[in-house]
């Protein structure tokens, strides 16, 4: 296996599947369809076709302070994502307050208990997680603790947290399997489920996801039952489903992520980065990697954080 393609995989599926939804977002899984019948090329988008939203932004700034660091740093984290913080690129309202927040010089393990009444749980923790995912894979135990405490600088609801751990142990089971092999689904699932005790909203949403992986419903079905929202608990799992539906393909995944409406460039993002942490960076389409933007915290710069985590986990491994 190729581990470095599957940190770049899943680092600029992210940025793709972010990419492909973001002109999509809000819409309804019968609106796109209506419209567009299938979306399989870049569109047109509100910062230029190619171009990505909050959610890659936040991963840029997690990668960016992961490397800093060499570890998680709650503080540095929070700096991160302010300083890469553009209110242009369509930030959910619990992390704009959390940035509020940050710049008031709130210290970060307070910023996000300050977020609604129990602390938020859309999925904005769970959409930027890709490089925990990829840095901790041969380690659950620390992979479960920094996507907690990483999620807790923005959402700090028990929901928030479990979506952000449960998204990092998707791409984590991904960038660990082997392509080349038969996925085994009920294994993964399984070793999802395993995480997640039986009052969690997710564990409920993953046992759905077993219960419909063979009869691929329509979208609509899989809207009803899973969600397609910017709550956690109703786009992490229904990502997981994408990815798991067409794991033999890197585009298909991210095609019919979009394809299920609503939170589109995050359901997208996260498919695409478990997506592209399973098949890597040389499975996503030429024609998309083409118009992905390239300024100067574009896709060639994710791909240098990519290749920077690989170096980093290299170390760590080597370490041990
Ligand atoms: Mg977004």
């Amino acid at each position: 296996m190729d581990l470095h393609d599957k940190f770049c995989g899943a680092l600029l599926g992210t940025h793709a599947g972010d990419a492909l939804g973001m002109p999509l977002e809000g819409a309804s899984a019968a609106s796109i369809k209506k419209r567009y019948g299938e979306v399989r090329e870049m569109l047109e988008a509100r910062l230029g076709k190619g171009t990505y939203t909050d959610d890659t932004e936040m991963m840029i700034a997690l990668a960016e302070s992961l490397l800093r660091c060499g570890d998680f740093d709650g503080a540095d984290l929070a700096n991160a994502l302010l300083e890469n913080f553009s209110l242009e690129r369509g930030y959910g309202t619990g992390s704009k307050r959390a940035m509020e927040l940050i710049r008031a010089g709130t210290n970060w393990e307070e910023v996000g208990k300050r977020i609604f009444k129990d602390g938020s749980y859309g999925n904005g923790s769970a959409m930027r997680i890709a490089p925990v995912g990829c840095l901790y894979h041969h380690d659950l135990h620390k992979l479960k603790k920094v996507a907690y405490a990483s999620s807790s600088v923005t959402h700090a609801h028990p929901w928030g947290k479990e979506g952000a751990f449960l998204q990092a142990l998707a791409v984590a089971k991904a960038v660990a399997s082997d392509p080349e092999d038969v996925l085994d689904r009920t294994k993964y699932l399984q070793d999802l489920k395993n995480e997640f005790s039986a009052d969690s909203p997710y564990l409920a949403s993953l046992e759905v996801i077993e219960e419909h992986i063979q009869i691929k419903p329509d979208v609509e079905e899989v809207v009803a039952k899973l969600g397609n929202d910017s709550r956690a608990m109703n786009s992490v799992p229904t990502a997981i489903y994408a990815f798991l539906t067409h794991n033999h393909s890197f585009e298909e995944t991210v095609v019919y992520a979009v394809s299920i409406g609503g939170d589109t460039d995050t359901i997208g993002a996260m498919a695409g980065a478990i997506a592209g942490g399973y098949r890597g960076k040389s499975a996503i389409p030429s024609r998309w990697l083409d118009v992905l933007e390239r300024g100067t915290k574009g896709a060639n710069y994710i791909e240098e954080l990519a290749t920077g985590l690989y170096n980093l986990h290299e170390e760590i491994v080597n370490q041990r």
